[in-house]
């Protein structure tokens, strides 16, 4: 299969055989002629299987192909959770867009609203932003977006986890009620279901490849370790192994400037990237890790969603989620684009628990492996960890003083309930439907 055969036309095709690509990715083969038909769609595709050229080829050559050739209203609209994805969504456009008249730009908050004001003021045919920048300037008349032709909601699920649910019903009333739709999501809970029966008209269903290829190709490690020496696990990998890009998650963003100071002090670079962190702060921490002077990149779950760093070798993570789905969300930023990759999880007595729910979802037995000198039972800390846990298991990895979310294991209600697609062995699965009370997320990213 060829990017011709999907139906794109020259100066697009240029500018994917100037990125290298030689062959559509399963979901492109997919996508890319249906968008072109001018049908909704909602796909079921994650971060890294290629669903960003997926959704922009085809808008780049509809809205090419009907231009109006004296002005410049905004008509495609892609929507996205974080600041980094947007920024991301947005060199890809623009990779894209270097053959075809059309003019992208991004905006999104923690930065100056005025230049992106000037921007659009310009005229702008393809706009990437986050929701709640996106109604800011619409509400300073900085934008109109009455003549959106094509709407795409990516990474939907996760706007819906991070509260977008109400900016993305106002962003709906904005729009003219004749347009495209395109879903894309990792995951399909009962509520993404109802927002896409909401946006969605008649939309043809598209699948990535399984999401497991991914996790196919990635070499998953526990490394049982007392928790108190889990940076000095960290930072004996790193080293023997001579790292040299390391994605670790941390389940707070305390817990991410923590361990990143750490490894700075032990002469590895490192550096934190969160939610907490200024917009500046963040993107230079993620140049930095892409063009590697920084070696390691210590992040929350939110703020690595959906980040682009292709062939990363290593992930780990410093403590296990505590939502099984989130480890599936953390894998997949290894062993990306057909390398493989070696995701590692550094796992105390009190994080069992989350072992067994992860090998549930997975439906497949993790691998232990030890590593000489952070001998489990010898550890007076971890016995101390075991008899604590035995005591009273603790749902959560908090530091033990006074945040009140601390302990909360609080059932989701149903409605709020999380599926998530991710390995192919899951399908048909009815083990989480055995659970009807779910854990929230317990992080503060
Ligand atoms: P995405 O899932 O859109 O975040 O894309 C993941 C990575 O795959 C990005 O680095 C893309 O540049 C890359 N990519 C997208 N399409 C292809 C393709 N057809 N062949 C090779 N790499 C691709």
């Amino acid at each position: 299969m060829t990017f011709e055969s999907l139906g794109l036309k020259a100066p697009l095709l240029k500018a994917i055989e100037e990125k290298g690509y030689t062959n559509p990715s399963p979901i492109q083969e997919k996508a890319i002629p249906v968008i072109l038909e001018g049908k909704d769609v909602l796909a079921s595709a994650q971060t890294g299987t290629g669903k960003t050229a997926g959704f922009t080829l085809p808008i780049l050559q509809i809205i090419t192909d009907t231009k109006n050739p004296k002005y410049r209203p905004i008509r495609a609209l892609i929507l996205t959770p974080t600041r980094e994805l947007a920024a991301q969504i947005y060199d890809n456009v623009r990779d894209y867009s270097k053959y075809v008249n059309i003019k992208s730009t991004v905006i999104f908050g923690g930065v100056k609203p005025k230049p992106q004001i000037a921007t659009l003021r310009n005229g702008i045919d393809v706009l990437v932003a986050t929701p709640g920048r996106l109604l800011d300037l619409h509400s300073q008349k900085a934008l109109s977006l009455k003549r959106v032709d094509i709407l795409i909601l990516d990474e939907a699920d996760r706007m819906l986890d991070m509260g977008f649910v109400r900016d993305i019903n106002k962003i709906m009333e904005l729009l003219p009620t004749k347009r495209q739709n395109l879903l894309f999501s990792a995951t399909f809970s009962k509520q993404i279901k109802a927002l896409a029966k909401g946006i969605l008209t008649n939309p043809v269903l598209v699948e990535a490849a399984p999401e497991n290829t991914t996790a196919e190709m990635v070499t998953q490690k526990i490394y049982r370790v007392p928790k108190s020496r889990k940076t000095a696990m960290v930072t004996q990998l790193i080293s023997d192994g001579n790292w040299s890009q390391v994605l670790i998650f941390t389940r707070t963003k305390h817990g991410a400037n923590r361990l990143s100071d750490k490894l700075v002090k032990k002469n590895i670079s490192a550096a934190a990237i969160h939610g907490n962190k200024s917009q500046n702060a963040r993107t230079k921490a993620l140049k930095g890790f892409k063009e590697n002077t920084i070696r390691v990149l210590v992040a929350t779950d939110i703020a690595a969603r959906g980040l682009d760093i292709p062939l990363l070798p290593h992930v780990i993570n410093f403590e296990l989620p505590n939502i099984p789905e989130d480890y599936v969300h953390r894998i997949g930023r290894t062993g990306r684009a057909g390398a493989s990759g070696e995701a590692i999880s550094l796992v105390s007595n009190e994080e069992l628990e989350y072992v067994r729910n992860i090998e549930k979802l997975l439906q497949q037995k993790l691998k232990i492996v030890e590593l000489e000198g952070f001998d489990l039972t010898e550890d007076k800390d971890s016995q101390q960890d075991k008899r604590s846990s035995e005591r009273r298991p603790r749902r959560d990895n908090k530091p033990k003083q006074g945040n009140s979310q601390k302990r909360s294991f609080k059932p989701r209600n149903k409605s709020n309930e999380k599926s998530s697609t991710p390995p192919k062995k899951r399908r048909g699965s009815n083990s989480r439907n055995k659970t009807n009370s779910r854990p929230k997320r317990n992080t503060d990213n």
